[in-house]
């Protein structure tokens, strides 16, 4: 299907609105779809576009307790109109966050710091993580994504024109399905040799920053053994260890609130994003004592909206609502469902050649030609099941990961509406 007929069919974006958002915003944003969204309204697992069409939301971490939870959006409305103010007041909803974000995370990570963003999260643990190793140098993912920020870019290969540092090395991502998962085999051994040849080259090491769902790579669940293999070889050469759970966190794996839950290895720093405020910027940084204290006798931390009290009440909402409406048993209940049907649509359409799933994360890779890796079939998938009215979109360095990540309550139903719909693209685009 052309762009053309795409846009007769289902454009749903006044032309006005995308010419003004250029000019005012300039060309450097980019929209989802070859015909953007205009969305008005958002509730629960939909969305609704100017157009009045309801979307089935089967892609967004951010509203993680749904959208417009009315529980945060009371939580957020009371709060401002109450009091805001920043952490060199004392207030209650800060330190209730700390304290409730704490009783989630293992003992050994005591103390919890806020940020606005992923970006600012990452960014700090680096600057904790050189402080406490007295290194520079940090492993990550081959097309890793960590932030935004100056230090958090460089370190973010799957963003369009960035080179990583001659400081930095990345290594291939634990693949479990290309060459029958020789990525995940070698992952460990990777990562011992990237610290070994950083120090060879005159670098100390500082951190090794994984994504605990390796997303932007392509969305791995790796067996135990190659992550905690990486962890012990990062700390056997003086590096800290992050989890970045930016994507991770928050319950959406199902089977442990946090990703590295899930790996079974045990962080040093926690970096905490998007989900946290159900759509509100609030970010944190979870640590332990020992590894924070060189970055304390140092320096102090303030951050101007970090830790306000109205987008603490909006991250104590979305605990809350994870913990009293059973959202992580959802999501292994919900997510264990759509692996199935998604799975019964792959015996259907050979286009499909692997699914890595947990909980409520999934990726769906579709087979490539050798010269443009699936990537132009996996967009049409895209563009499609968004003209039938259902939300999904693309990772991986191929671009050919179908990435589905649903708001948490996503039910039963919303799976099956996905799967058919997924099959009925899929068919649709054999013609
Ligand atoms: N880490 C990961 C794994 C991410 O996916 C992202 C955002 N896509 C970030 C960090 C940065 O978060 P933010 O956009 O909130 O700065």
């Amino acid at each position: 299907m052309s762009k053309s007929e795409l846009s007769q069919s289902s454009s749903n974006a006044a032309p006005s609105l995308i010419e003004r958002r250029r000019r005012a915003m300039g060309p450097v944003y980019a929209t989802f779809y070859d015909v953007p969204l205009h969305l008005v309204r958002g509730k629960g697992v939909w969305l609704e576009g100017a157009d009045g069409r309801r979307y089935l939301d089967a892609y967004n971490n951010v509203p993680s307790v749904g959208h417009c939870h009315p529980r945060v959006v009371a939580a957020l409305a009371a709060q401002a109109g109450r009091l805001n103010t920043h952490t060199r007041y004392l207030t209650e909803p800060v330190i209730e966050l700390a304290e409730k974000l704490l009783g989630t995370l293992p003992d050994h990570l005591e103390h919890a710091m806020f940020t606005c963003s992923g970006s600012e999260s990452n960014d700090l643990a680096l600057r904790i993580a050189m402080e406490a190793s007295g290194g520079r140098g940090v492993v990550i993912t081959r097309f890793a994504y960590h932030g935004n920020s100056l230090a958090t870019v460089e370190l973010s290969p799957a963003e369009r024109g960035v080179r990583l540092p001659d400081h930095h090395r990345a290594v291939d991502a634990p693949d479990t399905f290309t060459n029958a998962g020789q990525g995940a085999r070698t992952f460990a051994r990777s990562v011992a040799e990237a610290f070994a040849d950083m120090a060879a080259q005159g670098t100390r090491p500082a951190a090794l920053l994984i994504d605990s769902a390796f997303s932007s790579d392509g969305i791995y669940f790796p067996p135990r053994e190659a992550v905690q293999g990486a962890v012990d070889a990062a700390r056997a050469a003086g590096a800290v260890v992050i989890a970045d759970e930016v994507q991770s966190g928050f319950g959406r794996l199902g089977d442990a609130m946090w990703g590295f839950e899930v790996h079974g290895f045990r962080p040093d720093i926690v970096t905490l994003g998007k989900p946290m405020g159900a759509g509100h910027p609030v970010g944190a940084v979870v640590v332990t004592p020992e590894i924070v204290a060189p970055f304390t006798a140092r320096f102090g931390y303030f951050n101007t909206f970090g830790g306000n009290p109205v987008s603490a009440a909006a991250a104590i909402a979305v605990l809350d609502a994870i913990a009293d409406e059973g959202l992580l048993d959802n999501a292994r209940d919900a997510g264990g469902h759509m692996l199935s049907l998604l799975s019964e649509v792959a015996r259907q359409h050979a286009a499909i050649v692997n699914i890595r799933s947990r909980g409520l994360y999934t990726g769906v890779e579709l087979a490539g030609d050798e010269r443009r890796g699936g990537a132009d079939v996996a967009r049409r998938v895209v563009n499609e099941m968004c003209r039938r009215g259902v939300l999904i979109s693309l990772c991986g360095p191929n671009a050919n990961v179908l990435k589905i990540r649903p708001p948490l309550p996503f039910s039963r139903s919303n799976a099956e509406q996905l799967a058919q719909t997924l099959a009925a693209t899929l068919s649709s685009l054999q013609h």
